[in-house]
């Protein structure tokens, strides 16, 4: 089997792995201004194309791949199709703000002529080819799967991660890495190797703590969270200690996505109430969310554009009203000059917060130790060679899993090819 990787390697952001010339593995954009994206040479021509799940650093690039003259067929489950279509319109949007062209509308319809969409567990040959597709429960978003890949005639199989949860969240039931399949060649992503979640209980108490000692003095909540899964979550966190809270941008298209597969929820009923006593915002009604003390559930989550930044524009100079971020903040991002230098940049002027920031670990990534374990489990089962991606110390994981297990485990680079055999 032929490996090669064209992004996500020592960096979180534009995943995407060439197997064998004709099939790729998620095809990302890096979410900053303007977006990084895969690398992309005239000869890749894919037959066939894998989303693990719908947040833009995983599929954001996969429409851009069907300006080929014979677009290639795409695999993904039902939500994740229903997301990137939603997300692709959206880039399209973004673009024409910020001066950049990825593909087009008729991109989009393309997508939607040639994808095939796949159950959890269930088994698809692609394209005519000798290879066998199956996706699991990946645990971290809606559709979010783990790809595991069979090529018959060299009896080799490969399974990549994608984003995993092996954890509880109120969204997603775990990952279960019990009933992952062996494999022979393992792509884990490596976000959170070196740091563990804290206890999701109390990090809830903490966060519902400081919105309510926000809200007593008279301040604003803001809450940044990413439109795919934090937005949901969070709302239901809210929702289950009695808050309501503002919602704006694009986690309602997103929710009534979801509310369309309950089977891809771990309790659709509690996703349901919570919404249902949300207050839905639009630019008309921002000036009065903002008026009055108020939680405000709001996209960018990385503060990279959307509505969240009328509101930084807001309450940045007000020392009672509150940042409270849930998610990474990936290197080149608002989000991240805010946790490191205190400034956010609004409408092109880089401006000093003076509102509280707050970091809440409401992650769908496993944490250090549910990756060693998923790790130990495979190279314990027969995987003989692991490649650490989607990380900022993918060259430590890969260390740890040598020392550990002896089995070859590497730290690849974009660009970088390897053979299989
Ligand atoms: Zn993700």
């Amino acid at each position: 089997m032929k490996i090669k990787f064209l992004g996500g390697c020592n960096e979180v952001g534009r995943s995407a792995v060439l197997v064998d010339d004709k099939i790729i593995i998620d095809y990302g954009m890096r979410p900053s201004n303007p977006p990084e994206i895969p690398l992309r040479s005239e000869s890749i021509s894919p037959d066939s194309v894998i989303v693990s799940h719908a947040h833009l650093d995983h599929s954001g690039m996969v429409p851009s791949l069907m300006s080929q003259a014979k677009p290639p067929e795409v695999y993904m489950t039902p939500v994740t199709r229903d997301l990137t279509r939603l997300l692709g319109r959206d880039t399209i949007k973004v673009g024409r703000d910020q001066g950049f062209v990825f593909f087009g509308e008729e991109d989009i319809m393309k997508l939607d002529e040639y994808t095939h969409t796949i159950a959890y567990g269930e088994r698809r040959t692609l394209n005519g080819s000798d290879y066998e597709l199956e996706l699991h429960n990946a645990g971290h978003i809606p559709g979010s799967s783990l790809v595991h890949l069979r090529k018959e005639s060299e009896d080799m199989s490969l399974l990549y991660t994608g984003d995993i949860k092996t954890g509880p969240t109120r969204l997603m039931e775990s990952a279960s890495p019990a009933d992952f399949p062996a494999s022979d060649i393992l792509f884990i992503e490596s976000t959170y190797y070196g740091r563990d979640h804290r206890d999701r209980v109390e990090l809830e108490r903490e966060f519902i703590d400081s919105i309510k000692e926000t809200l007593n003095s008279g301040g604003n909540a803001i809450v940044p969270c990413f439109a795919v899964g934090r937005t949901q979550e969070v709302v239901m966190i809210l929702h289950s200690y009695g808050l309501t809270p503002y919602v704006d941008g694009m986690g309602l298209s997103v929710f009534s996505i979801f509310k369309n597969h309950p089977s891809s929820l771990k309790d659709a009923e509690a996703l349901n109430n919570a919404f249902g006593d949300a207050q839905f915002v639009n630019s008309k009604r921002r000036k009065k969310a903002i008026s009055e003390p108020s939680v405000i559930v709001t996209t960018a989550g990385m503060l990279n554009g959307g509505p969240v930044l009328y509101y930084l524009k807001k309450i940045h100079e007000d020392p009672k009203s509150k940042v409270l971020l849930t998610g990474y903040q990936i290197e080149g991002t608002n989000g991240r000059m805010l946790v490191e230098e205190g400034c956010v940049e609004v409408d092109g002027a880089v401006v000093k917060v003076n509102a509280g920031v707050e970091y809440y670990d409401f992650s769908a990534h496993a944490g250090d130790s549910e990756l060693k374990k998923i790790v130990s489990r495979f190279c314990g089962n027969g995987t003989e060679v692991v490649f650490m991606v989607h990380g900022d110390h993918t060259e430590e994981f890969a260390a740890w899993t040598r020392d550990k297990y002896g089995c070859e485990a590497i730290a690849p680079n974009n660009g970088e090819e390897f053979i299989i055999e």
